[in-house]
């Protein structure tokens, strides 16, 4: 069972909704820590109880993602968003290129970086269909440095069902669908996510890296983008985002102790299915991304008739759903399903959406 605090039916796209457990040991951690009489928020990140929770924090990575030790867990502020930047810096050579895949706002902006730090091919887009399908059957060049993808597409609510066979490093976004479901971690170089998403409160972001494809490029490495110095340091290399680390940790634990990837995948399945079922059902809703593209953490929707909308606003109040509204970019709503949101919400949503059909349609 997965619980709640209040009654508000928290759908958040990000900052995202954390279990409760999760909240409330956070909030006693910031008065006393670890039973030392401090807060976890003026204490040495060097001390022996914080470090404590950085080695934990990054063993959980390996744990669920059932890796050795050739790959290392980094945590590092900046956001996804500096990893799109970190990632060409690290491994993208001078006189090589690095292939993307672009499917979405995120994946677009990544692009962007990596192209001001030297050359790359995007192999692949679904730009043409407003990014409401992904992508298929495209060829990785064996002679790229890396390829990139974003596993969901958290915006436009598309996700990635399979990864494509690749021949060179496989580097991944998963900030908004990390450990919502399995996937084969061994398959992949690099792997990095905001934590605001699905596993923690903004302010880090975790990577996961196969060390053998670092050190590699030629470049005169700034310590700071470089992913080496941060592995020496083991992710304190300066002062690491503690909170957010620790509520990490804590998220991280929570789902091991639940059951781990298996437990939650099932779970998001339901939810998914039980939401994209009445989406399809309802006469006065209508989904917004190719069918078997559909994201299982984003779900976009639209009504069938603009006026609609206001009067679903309404409604969605009575029932306490919070956080639905689309994204600007696509309108309509938007109901996000990450790993702490029970069922119940879900439910919740459905029955706003069938009360809404039997008043309105
Ligand atoms: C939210 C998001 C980002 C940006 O994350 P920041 O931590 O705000 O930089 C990048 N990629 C994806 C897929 C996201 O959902």
């Amino acid at each position: 069972m997965i619980a709640t605090t209040t009654k508000i039916h928290n759908f958040s796209a990000g900052p995202g909704i954390l279990p409760i457990d999760v909240l409330k040991q956070a909030s006693e951690a910031c008065i006393n820590f670890d039973n030392m009489g401090l807060s976890l928020l003026e204490i040495s990140h060097r001390s022996k109880n914080y470090v404590a929770v950085m080695d934990e924090a990054r063993q959980l990575v390996k744990d669920l993602f059932e890796v050795g030790n050739d790959y290392e867990v980094l945590y590092l502020g900046g956001g996804a968003s500096t990893q799109f930047a970190m990632v060409p810096y690290n491994l993208l050579t001078e006189n090589g290129f690095a292939a993307y895949v672009n499917t979405g706002v995120w994946a677009s902006k990544a692009i962007k970086e990596a192209k001001i730090l030297g050359n790359v091919k995007v192999i692949a887009s679904s730009e043409d269909k407003k990014f409401t399908y992904v992508p298929k059957g495209y060829e990785i060049p064996a002679d790229a440095d890396y390829f990139h993808c974003t596993s969901n597409n958290t915006i436009f609510g598309t996700q990635m069902k399979a990864f494509p066979k690749c021949p060179v490093p496989l580097v991944c976004d998963m900030s908004s669908d990390l450990f919502s479901r399995k996937v084969n971690a061994k398959d992949f170089s690099l792997i990095y996510a905001g934590a605001q998403k699905n596993m923690g409160p903004a302010g880090s972001t975790m990577i996961l890296v196969k060390k053998d494809i670092l050190g590699k490029n030629g470049r005169k490495m700034l310590s700071m983008l470089d992913y080496n110095a941060h592995i020496k340091g083991e992710s304190m290399y300066n002062t690491p985002p503690v909170f957010p680390v620790y509520v990490s940790m804590l998220t991280l634990r929570w789902l091991k102790q639940n059951g781990g990837v298996e437990w939650i995948e099932k779970i998001n399945q339901t939810k998914a299915d039980t939401l994209y079922n009445e989406i399809d059902r309802n006469s006065c809703f209508v989904g917004t991304v190719a069918k078997e593209d559909r994201s299982f953490m984003n779900v976009c929707f639209l009504p069938t008739k603009p006026e609609y909308e206001a009067e679903f606003d309404k409604l969605a109040k009575t029932y306490n759903l919070s956080g639905i509204k689309g994204h600007r970019d696509v309108g309509g709503y938007r109901a996000s399903l990450y790993n702490a949101l029970p069922l119940e919400s879900v439910n919740a949503l459905v029955e706003a959406m069938k009360e809404f059909e039997k008043k309105f349609a």
